[in-house]
This record gives structure tokens, sequence and C-alpha cells, in this order.
């Protein structure tokens, strides 16, 4: 009904905005009407030059161009004393009746074609609506289209938490007699791609029930109350089918907090959506079997009517795996590809963290992609780690033209932030150091840290400041030269710097104070300062500053004690371009590291090395 409303509403605002056009025009163009006996009056005493009939009404016309016009009773009287007077007569046809009677029949057709257009408009959203149900809808033996518990690893709490669902699902009679409510609704909140649709499908999968699969942008219509009444539909249809289960994704399209007050049509909309869903979800009796999943990334942003009992009153977390679930689901998407027998899954997970489990199905997918390219006919370890650095860096840009001055720079740089890493305890291991550029990096020094960490000391991000500074640090020693290679490494120091200084309480001068507002992400997140004194900002800033510049200070010490190594490093880099963990331990062991350490001053060249068997060259040259 909504709709024929509001294009009748529409219909008579034209229809009123016409009417005001129109008499307006008429106030201007009308003629001034008299009366006959004015009009008499004027006949006898003034220049009258013509008259002209239109039906009973006669406009006269003054040789001073005055004009009006008059209603006359009797024609042909007033005709006999015109041409008496010698006035010119005119006659026109009066066509004020038809025209009159033409605009009523067109504006009662557009009247009648409105409510047509409107009705048939609403029959087909009703029946696109009822279809949208069903066409959402996946049934238990459709085969493939459902998947169990199996197919998904690395979140062993949120299965535990969903299993009761299953429970209940499959056998409601157990919980109805001992009069237990139905769960009705869960909330699956997480970042991206960690598998909250794949766990919603796998209910239904192990519950062995229908499974109606939306999003909430499918509620988001042009018409007002489409959304609505959508909602109306599918819980109606959900309720022929229960038990069954109901799942929203990206449910903030919907569900997004309700701005009190807001007239634009578009906020109308959403919270008429989100009304109906509430009252749909408040209307189950325990009697329907029906389970309501919704997934978000954006909790934050939610309705809170949303979270009240009986509504979605469970939340279940869903984080990145951890290394050894990272571990169970490269195995689970590995089945699924021809890998090299052997092959540890436990290695490529650690060369991933933080991986989420799309992440990492994309990464099995990118591996078996790189083999079928090179014609192997098995996956094996390098196809992972070209596909990790593929993922993680962009395409390799070898045709990149790069002067040779700019590959020295960047030689040192690389080495510079190694040899850091290197040299720090708290540092996590050097993975790869490559001055390949890939993506928008010109070179890389990637640390892989040994365990996933769930907090972070001092000391470590200290470190990682340190080692941020190392690739300036270098080219300053080196060339006595700063360039804007150092930019992406600068902007990570100080955000971690401000984050120690603002967020973790890290400053003996700040002291244990939260200054700023805890943004999503972690190291590289945007820090936004709360309200402060000038004052405290300033201390701030210079609370950052210092603890940037005793970084950069240290790296460039740390750098200076070895610039042996650095140079020889650089060199080697300039050569074989990029080098993994084992070359470079062994560039260190074969350098006299500790001499170096030591401040004694290696004297000969890399190429005459009398550890020449394990020397990085002849180990890369052979
Ligand atoms: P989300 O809904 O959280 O954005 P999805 O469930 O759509 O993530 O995940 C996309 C794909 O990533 C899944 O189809 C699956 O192949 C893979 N995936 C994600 N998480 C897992 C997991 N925990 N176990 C196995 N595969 C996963």
């Amino acid at each position: 009904m909504a709709i024929l409303v509001r294009n009748l509403f529409i219909f008579f605002i034209f229809t009123i905005l016409l009417g005001i056009g129109y008499g307006s025009w008429q106030l201007e163009h009308k003629l001034r009407t008299v009366t006959y006996s004015e009009f008499r009056y004027c006949l006898a005493n003034h220049d009258l030059k013509a008259i002209t009939f239109i039906g009973n009404r006669v406009v006269a016309q003054h040789a001073d161009g005055d004009k009006y016009e008059t209603t006359v009773p009797n024609a042909e009287k007033l005709i006999s004393q015109l041409q008496e007077k010698n006035i010119q007569i005119n006659f026109k046809k009066d066509r004020s009746e038809l025209i009159f009677k033409t605009i009523a029949l067109i504006y009662v057709i557009l009247l009648v074609l409105t409510v047509i257009i409107s009705l048939s408009k609403k029959k087909r959203l009703e029946e696109e609506d009822n279809k949208f149900a069903t066409e959402k809808l996946i049934l238990p033996d459709s085969g493939t289209s459902l998947v169990t518990f199996d197919d998904v690893a690395g979140i062993p709490e949120a299965l535990e938490e969903l299993q009761e669902i299953v429970n209940f699902l499959k056998n409601p009679s157990q919980y109805s007699q001992i009069g237990a409510v139905s769960p009705k609704g869960v909330l699956l909140q997480g970042p991206p791609g960690t598998g909250k649709t794949l766990l919603a499908r796998a209910v239904a999968g192990e519950a062995n029930v229908p499974f109606y699969n939306f999003s909430g942008s499918d509620f988001v219509e042009m018409f007002v109350g489409v959304g609505a009444s959508r909602v109306r539909d599918i819980f109606k249809e959900a309720k022929t089918r229960a038990p069954c289960i109901v799942f929203i994704d990206e449910i903030d399209a919907v569900g997004g907090r309700r701005a009190g007050g807001a007239t634009a049509s578009g906020q109308d909309e959403r919270s008429q959506t989100l009304n109906a869903l509430l009252v749909e979800m408040d209307g189950f009796s325990s009697s329907d079997t029906i389970v309501v999943l919704a997934a978000t990334n954006r909790p934050d942003i939610l309705d809170p009517a949303l979270r009240r009992p009986g509504r979605f009153d469970r939340q279940v977390n869903i984080l990145p795996p951890d290394l050894k679930g990272r571990e169970k689901i490269l195995e689970i998407h590995g089945a699924k590809v021809s890998l090299s027998p052997g092959l540890d899954m436990n290695k490529i997970a650690h060369m991933v963290p933080g991986f989420t489990g799309a992440e990492l199905a994309n990464l099995v997918n990118e591996a078996a992609l790189m083999a079928a390219r090179d014609g192997k006919n098995k996956i094996d370890y390098e196809d992972f780690e070209h596909a990790r650095d593929r993922i993680l860096m962009g395409v390799e840009r070898k045709g990149m033209i790069i002067s040779e001055d700019d590959r020295r720079a960047l030689a040192f740089h690389e080495a510079g932030h190694a040899i850091i890493a290197k040299s720090l305890p708290e540092a996590d291991p050097i993975h790869k150091i490559t001055i390949i550029p890939r993506g928008r990096a010109l070179g890389q020094t990637q640390q892989l840290s040994v365990t996933d960490r769930s907090s972070y000391s001092y000391n470590y991000l200290k470190s990682r400041i340190t080692i941020l500074m190392g690739g300036r640090a270098a080219e300053e020693i080196a060339f006595q030269q700063r360039t804007t290679g150092a930019q992406g490494d600068l902007v990570q120091a100080t955000e971690i710097a401000t984050n120690m200084i603002c967020k973790w309480g890290m400053s003996d001068v700040i002291g244990p104070q939260a200054m700023a507002i805890d943004d999503s992400g972690f190291l590289g997140a945007n820090v936004q300062r709360l309200e402060m004194s000038d004052k405290t900002s300033e201390s701030i800033d210079s609370e950052i500053k210092k603890l940037l510049d005793a970084s950069y200070d240290e790296a460039v010490t740390i750098l200076k004690q070895k610039f042996y190594l650095l140079k020889q490093l650089a060199t080697i880099l300039l050569d074989v371009e990029t080098l993994d963990e084992e070359e470079f331990e062994i560039i260190l062991a074969c350098h006299f590291t500790e001499k170096i350490a030591a401040g004694i001053q290696a004297t000969h060249q890399c190429r005459e090395c009398p550890a020449a068997d394990t020397c990085i060259h002849s180990k890369l040259k052979k």
C-alpha cells in the first residue's frame, strides 16, 4: 500500500502545483470583467473599436487598446446597436468548455494510470519478495552447498558455542520438555574472512536443516517499506520450513545504530527494516524452531536493541586463527589440491602470521596457480613462499628500471634493517631480504615471529622502531644523504611510538594514562588523541620525539659498529637481489661477525673468504 499512497501523494502535489501555476498565469492574463451596465455605459459614452462574441460573452476593445469582457443577455439586440454605431463585430467559437472537459478527462486518465501502475509495481515487488526468500534457500539435501564442522578449523571456541544451537535444532523437544527457552539469535562478530559465513553454513549442515542465506544489503532498497516487508515474508516462509536457520550476513547494513529523529528516507528505510526484524524475532514462539544467525565485522555500530535478551543475546567472537589453527585450515584447503608429499603445513603456517581463513584459502589457491604456471604437477614449499610474497607485497616488478645509485641506496637500506634486526635480542628473526621491487615497495626485509604474539612488550616495540630506523640510518652512514625511501618506515615508527605513549602508557613522563582512543587494528592503527590540555599535548609530542630520536641514534650506533658487515651485505644483495634466512645466517657466520661486533675491521673481501665453501657467493653461484 505504501507505494500507492506515495504515488498518489506525488500525483496530488503535482496537481496542486499545476493549479497554482495556472492560477497565477490567469491572474496576469485574464481579461477584466465588467457588469453589463458598465459595458452599456462604455458603449454609449466611449470610443469602442471592436466587439468579439464568444458564446454569450463579449470582449470589448477600445481604440486605446483597453480590453474587458462581460456577459450579454441578448446578443441580437446588441448586434443591431453595434451596427448602428459602426463598430467592428467579430465572432469566435467558445472552446473553454471543450478545453475544460479535455483537461478533466486527461486528469482522470492520469489518476487511473497512477493507481494501476502503483498496484502492478506493488504486485511485482510482492512476487519478487516471495521469490526472494525461496531463491536464497539452501536445502539440506542439496549436496555440495552445505558444509559441516569438519570443514571449519582454527576457531574451536566458536564451534563449541554453536554446538548447542546444533543440538537444539536437531532435538528441539529435549529443550522444550524441561521448559528451556530456545536460543533465538546468535551474532557472529569478527574481522572479514575469519569464517563467519562458513560457520553459519556449517551449523545448518551439522543440524541437517534448511538454510536461508541473506545479506544485510538485500534489505536496503530504494522504496521505503520494501526491506521491512521482505523481512516479514522471509520469516513467514521460514516458519513453514522450521526447524531452519536464517542467516543475515553484514547485518550492520540494516542493524546500524538508529539516529533519533532522523527523517532521511535511507535512514527511515533502514530503521523500518530493523524494526521489522526485531518484531519478527520477538514474535517467535518456543515452538518455532528457527535460529537467526547474523554476522558483522562492525559490532561497534550495531543498534543496542539487537542485543537485547530474546534477540541476538548470544555473541560469538571469531578472531584470526593462531598457528595451530592456521595449520589446520591449510590442511583442510590443502586436501583439495595436489601437494608435494611431506609438505610441512606447520612451516607454511609459520610464514603467514595474522592470516585469516579466507586468506589461507587464497594462499593455497595462489600456490596452486604458481605451480600450474610453472608446469609442475605438485605444489611445493617454494610455490607457497611465492604465493605469500605475491599476496603480501604484490607482483614482482622485475622490469622496473632503477638507477645504479638508487639500487645501491636500496641495498644499504635493506641491509640496515636486517643488521639491526639481527642485533636486537627482542626482534623477530629475519625471514627474507630482497631488493626486487614488489607492488609499491622497492625492497623488503621480512621478519617472522616464532610464536603468535597476543601482547607486545616495551622492548619488543622499541626494537621494532629501531629496526624501522635502520634503513634511513644505513643510507645516512653510507652516503651521508637522506632519501624518500624511508617514508613508509617513518610513518610506521611514528605510529608505534604514538601508540606506546598515548595508548599503552609506556612513558614515565605521561604515566599510565590512555591519551588516545583505541581505533581498530594494532600496529599502524590510526591513533586519535583524546581532549587534553596544551601542556599535556606538548609533553606527549616531546615523549614521542624522544623515543624516535633514541631509536634512530641506537640504529646509527649499531650500524657504525657493524659498518663492514653492512657494506658486505649490501654488496651481496646488489649481486643476488634476494637472501633467505639461511643465506643471511651464512653471511653472518663466514664474515667474522663477532670480530666486526668487537670493532675489529676485517680486511678480506667476500670472494677471498677463507670459509669459501660455506660462503654465500659460492652457495648462491652453485
Ligand atoms: P567471513 O564471512 O567471516 O567474511 P567467510 O566465511 O566468507 O568469511 O570465509 C571465506 C572463505 O574462507 C570460506 O569459504 C573458506 O573457504 C575460508 N575460511 C575462512 N575461515 C575458515 C576456517 N576457519 N576454516 C576453514 N576455511 C575457512
